[in-house]
């Protein structure tokens, strides 16, 4: 049986280690990064992928997250700290911090079970790091998928996102409801809405997502290695043209 994707290693980083011991074997593993501005539902195709190819979707929001749901136990460093403070105000950690965070978890991207980058890299200097750092660990990525949809379609998508504070699945109050309202399917807690998804932290957010992104999509543009994705319709609808995309256009 396939070992399952476990993100130990990078939530917490250090020397925690994960279950994966993926070793290789017969099928091709992924290497993916995916881009998307804050809610194009690229958290959601994230899941899916990784549940289809069976490769850990790493987000270094989620990092950022899990820091935060300790910060009261506080075992978090200075700089973690100050950047949460950044996170909650909806604006991007400096890419110092966010480099180190991902040096420091250079042995995920080696990991012979492939990978699915979320929200990482969100800047040119971080790209043109990650590349860097691919390069030395001997690791190419097969493509870079970017989700896109007009900004009034993000809006209104955000406004009705929640998340379980537990397992963090993310629900929406139209398009993805829990069976009872407000409570996690599967955990039974109470959902929330994050501090990042309220409409000044929105606002912040997408300024600095065109901002920083946009020269980063033609940088991997120029690479060859953007797919870009219309991600209108259900989840379900752009994970079948994601898959399509991937088989037809990423590299093998
Ligand atoms: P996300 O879940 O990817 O939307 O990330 C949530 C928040 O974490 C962002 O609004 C940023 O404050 C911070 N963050 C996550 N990834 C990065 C990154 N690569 N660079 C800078 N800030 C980041």
């Amino acid at each position: 049986m396939q070992p399952k994707p476990d993100r130990a290693a990078w939530l917490k980083g250090g020397n925690a280690q994960c279950n994966f011991g993926f070793e290789g074997g017969g099928q091709p593993q992924h290497r993916f990064v995916l881009l998307g501005a804050p809610g194009v539902g690229k958290g959601t195709q994230a899941e899916l992928l990784s549940q289809r190819f069976n490769i850990c979707p790493l987000s270094t929001g989620d990092i950022f997250r899990a820091s935060k749901a300790l910060a009261g136990g506080c075992e978090c460093s200075p700089a973690m700290l100050r950047a949460l403070d950044y996170m909650n105000a909806g604006a991007l950690v400096p890419d110092e911090t966010v480099l180190s965070l991902i040096v420091e978890r250079a042995k995920c991207l080696r990991c012979g079970g492939g990978f699915l980058l979320d929200g990482f890299p969100r800047t040119l200097a971080q790209a043109e790091a990650l590349e860097k750092l691919l390069e030395e660990n001997g690791v190419k990525l097969d493509a870079v998928l970017s989700y896109e949809l007009p900004l009034e379609q993000i809006v209104a998508r955000l406004s009705g996102r929640r998340t379980c504070p537990q397992c963090k699945k993310v629900f929406h109050v139209d398009s993805r409801p829990p069976r009872q309202a407000g409570i996690c399917d599967d955990c039974g807690v109470a959902l929330f809405l994050r501090d990042d998804d309220r409409p000044e932290a929105i606002r912040v957010r997408m300024a600095a997502y065109e901002q920083s992104t946009t020269p980063l999509v033609n940088f991997y543009r120029a690479k060859g290695l953007l797919i870009s994705i219309e991600a209108k319709g259900a989840p379900g609808e752009i994970f079948d043209q994601t898959l399509e995309t991937i088989r037809t256009k990423a590299k093998p």
